[in-house]
């Protein structure tokens, strides 16, 4: 396969989608007769906060920000039954699959893309006002049904933040792998490189992971500058275990 079949991109189906059953419409509209695209990869994910922070690092610090955790965490969706908090995660492969899906999802503003591009995903969602303590109004939160990678950057990172090796086709692999040499394991916010009573165990000796993975934690064991965070690289370990909220 040569490099420019091999694109690929993260789309989420988020809360607001699953809620309102939109699923089957954007899976549809998604479809490789409609995107010439392959599924790679997919998961049902309750997002914790640890992945929710992760995918949306770069928003930190803006006025929408905890509202956007609450809305990718499924909190503002299922106030009251924590259980159906989820979203679809899938990794999509092909020629041009990261243009391709933003185009069929449409602009960031759901009321934008009502105006500019009726017809795409996101002209049905919709704007939600964000108050301060006091009741004013600062900001709106975009319920906009569904994410997609921006650029091959963002999408590489995305898809080494929501899905191990093992969750994608080894033939559908597009960044490097190698096996692990050594155990892994993580609680608390801390990396253990040896077994330790209550470490949620990352990887170990044998498995397959994400070679930058790897790099980044032997630089953080040795305290060195990463690019990446530990919670970077263990969120996708730590997806729908019961000992992470
Ligand atoms: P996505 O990353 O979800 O595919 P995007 O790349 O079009 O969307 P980003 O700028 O990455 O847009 O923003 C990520 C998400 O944060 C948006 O989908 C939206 O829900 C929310 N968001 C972005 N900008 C704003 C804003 N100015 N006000 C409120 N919410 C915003
Ligand atoms: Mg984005």
């Amino acid at each position: 396969m040569d490099k420019k079949e091999l694109e690929q991109t993260l789309v989420l189906l988020k809360p607001d989608a699953l809620k309102n059953s939109l699923t089957g419409y954007l899976l549809s509209q998604l479809s490789e007769f409609h995107s010439g695209l392959h599924f790679a990869g997919a998961r049902i994910v309750a997002v914790n906060r640890i992945l929710a922070e992760e995918h949306y690092a770069e928003h930190r610090g803006k006025a929408f920000y905890e509202s956007l955790l609450d809305y990718i965490t499924g909190r503002l969706h299922w106030e009251d039954e924590p259980w159906k908090r989820r979203v679809v995660a899938i990794v999509y492969q092909g020629a041009d699959a990261i243009r391709k899906i933003r185009d069929i999802a449409g602009p960031t503003n759901p009321h934008v893309a009502r105006e500019d591009k009726p017809g795409c995903i996101r002209a049905l969602g919709t704007l939600v006002p964000i108050k301060d303590t006091a009741g004013r109004v600062i900001s709106d939160r975009m319920d906009n049904l569904i994410h997609a990678s921006a650029n091959p950057a963002d999408a590489e990172r995305e898809i080494k933040l929501w899905f191990t090796p093992g969750d994608i086709p080894p033939m559908m692999h597009a960044y490097e792998t190698e096996i692990c040499d050594a155990w892994h394991g993580y609680a608390d916010g801390r990396l253990f490189t040896q077994s330790e009573p209550g470490a949620i165990c990352l990887f170990a000796p044998g498995d397959v992971a994400w070679r930058s993975d790897l790099e980044t934690l032997r630089r953080l064991a040795g305290g060195l500058e990463t690019a990446e965070s530990l919670n970077y690289v263990a969120a996708k370990y730590l997806i729908n275990d019961a000992r992470i909220r």
